[in-house]
């Protein structure tokens, strides 16, 4: 997977990821939910990231574990692994 520069910047502007209408933050951190030009879904339902989260609460614990044990070269080859599956 690539970094895609297009997105960033779009998302950096305020505007819409998709389309890139310009003007879509309300406020510091408000967005409407929908995007006004395309309709895309900008807010995601409460609990979206809810598996995410989890996810990364459980590496990050089993991270600190291992680091405690000065072995995180387990860790570095698992996440190695996952990023490798992704692409
Ligand atoms: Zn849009």
């Amino acid at each position: 997977m690539r970094f895609r520069h297009d997105l960033f910047l779009r998302c950096a502007r305020g505007g819409c990821p998709d389309c890139g209408a310009a003007g879509q933050l309300k406020g510091l951190a408000t967005i409407p939910d929908r995007c006004t030009a395309c309709g895309m879904v900008l807010r995601r339902r409460e609990g979206f990231f809810l598996g995410a989260m989890v996810w990364n609460y459980g590496l990050t614990a089993f991270g600190l574990l291992q680091g405690t044990r000065g072995d995180t070269a387990f860790l570095v080859e698992l996440v190695r692994r996952m990023a490798a599956r992704r692409n």
